[in-house]
């Protein structure tokens, strides 16, 4: 008789979120809870160290100056003002159409009016016809300036839109990638794991390789943060310059990334995380000035197909295991997940389970 493998548990990201915010006394608004998500999943450790650094009864304005410090401009204020515009533009746009409405509404009554002076008379006068013409190329005239002048302002708003578009593109951009590597960020790999499973064919077409760099605690250790800041970001480079340009992949926390793969089986996806972790085994990291060898860096990888998993927490889980056994078995490797591939739970690589 087989016994049922008791279910790893998936940490709750969101109630672990908030529970550390209420130890600490911090209120729940937005802009704390994006602080405290981005500490917590560790996408920047520096800030993670503030934060903590702040203690337990951290004030409102401190919490605010490291989020300023880290967001810049926060971007909720970023995108209240973007709305903010684009409420003012389009009531200017509103404005100008009703001028233009009604500039048109009083050109008809004059056209209705000189129609019907002339229509009724049997015989048109000279005067009446000239007296007439004269009325209608002004009002023409008057029309026509006043359809230049809503074009240019219709003209004039539409630009003024587009760029409140890309501003709103710009924060968008910056909310989803990572500031150290340039690629995408935990939360970004949320909503792109999310939506795998949105389609039948994402749900057996899409592998997820999660990578993380073998012993990196000894890189830090041995040559100092700077220097693993600057592997961390040649490791990224290295992943997207061996994967297709439309490919997806994101530093998901510490000296973790993950990579999303398309339309693919799993003998192709091995094939790719395989292409990517030699090219990064064969990288050097050797310092031009110093001539010190940082190198070799490698990764382990961890591979699992999104059509042998129920949903994204699932398909992460399962990617971690096969990463898991990939170290265990000596690291420097791509294992693919397989059922009855087991790992301690107390052993994670996820920085944020720490
Ligand atoms: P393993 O092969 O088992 O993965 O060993 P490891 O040393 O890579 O694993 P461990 O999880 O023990 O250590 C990860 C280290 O990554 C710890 C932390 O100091 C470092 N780290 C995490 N984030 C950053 C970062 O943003 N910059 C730098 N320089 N180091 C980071
Ligand atoms: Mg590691
Ligand atoms: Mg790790």
């Amino acid at each position: 008789m087989s016994v049922a493998q008791p279910r790893v548990q998936v940490p709750d990201i969101a109630a672990q979120v908030s529970f550390a915010m209420r130890q600490m006394g911090v209120a729940p608004i937005p802009r704390n809870y994006e602080l405290f998500y981005e500490a917590y999943i560790g996408s920047n450790p520096k800030l993670t160290k503030e934060l903590a650094a702040l203690g337990a009864r951290a004030t409102q304005e401190e919490l605010d100056a490291v989020g300023a410090q880290y967001f810049g401009v926060h971007q909720a204020d970023g995108v209240q003002g973007a709305h903010g515009k684009i409420a003012n533009e389009l009531e200017g746009l509103l404005t100008l159409l009703k001028e233009e409405q009604t500039s048109l509404e009083s050109y008809n009554r004059l056209l209705e009016e000189t129609h019907s002076r002339i229509t009724s008379k049997s015989a048109a006068s000279t005067d009446l016809l000239r007296n007439a013409i004269s009325v209608l190329s002004e009002a023409t005239g008057t029309t026509m300036a006043q359809g230049r002048v809503t074009v240019e302002g219709v003209e004039a708003k539409s630009r003024e839109m587009e760029d409140i578009k890309k501003e709103l593109d710009e924060y968008k951009r910056i909310a989803n990638t990572d500031s150290l590597t340039r690629l995408f960020n935990r939360r970004a790999f949320d909503d792109r794991l999310a939506s795998i499973y949105d389609s039948q064919r994402g749900r057996t077409t899409t592998a997820l390789v999660i990578c993380d760099i073998d012993h990196f605690k000894k890189i830090n250790d041995t040559y100092g943060h700077p220097v693993g800041d600057k592997i961390l970001a040649t490791v990224a480079n290295v992943i997207k310059a061996n994967v297709r340009k439309d490919v997806f992949v994101a530093r998901t926390g510490g000296e973790e990334f993950a990579i999303v793969l398309d339309l693919t089986t799993p003998e192709e996806a091995h094939l790719i995380a395989e292409r990517v972790r030699r090219a990064l085994e064969h990288t050097p990291f050797k310092n031009s000035k110093t001539g010190v060898d940082y190198g070799p860096v490698t990764i382990s990888m961890g591979l699992c197909m999104a059509g042998q998993t129920e949903d994204p927490q699932d398909l992460y889980h399962k990617t971690d295991i096969a990463l898991y056994c990939a170290k265990t078995n000596g690291r420097n490797r791509t294992l693919i997940f397989e059922d009855g591939m087991k790992k301690e739970p107390s052993k994670t690589w996820l920085l944020y389970r720490k």
